[in-house]
């Protein structure tokens, strides 16, 4: 098994948990850019959105839901930024799905 956030969710490389389910699971960035940083990925292996087809549309909208309510445990009350970087354009640098949810601090827009 290559693929890094696939060990992360097996528990074979560690992370800091922040919240799991039977289909995703939740732990710390281990480089926040924000006072809250955590990232949401499914169990099973999805390269990237561009690899999500219509059939992983019901687990999109899961991961979705999962990110939202940590917002809501970690009290993002003032809002938060969910960000699926893909591809090399989007500045994708692990090849395993994944939210960002980032909060806790203003955050500027456009990104770079
Ligand atoms: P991206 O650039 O969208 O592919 O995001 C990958 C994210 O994974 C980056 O924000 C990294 O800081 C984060 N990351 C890389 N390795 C680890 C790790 N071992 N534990 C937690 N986060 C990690
Ligand atoms: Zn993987």
């Amino acid at each position: 098994m290559s693929c890094l956030f696939c060990q992360i969710v097996a528990g074979t490389i560690p992370s800091q948990p922040v919240y799991q389910d039977e289909l995703c699971y939740a732990f710390a960035d281990i480089h926040p850019h924000a006072p809250v940083h955590v990232l949401v990925v499914p169990r099973e292996h999805i390269a990237s959105l561009q690899d999500a087809d219509s059939g992983k549309s019901a687990l999109l909208g899961h991961l979705l839901s999962a990110a939202a309510e940590i917002a809501r445990t970690k009290r993002l009350d003032d809002g938060y930024r969910i960000v699926i970087n893909t591809g090399p354009d989007g500045g994708q640098t692990v090849e395993h799905l994944h939210l960002h949810l980032l909060g806790g601090r203003p955050l500027t827009w456009p990104p770079g």
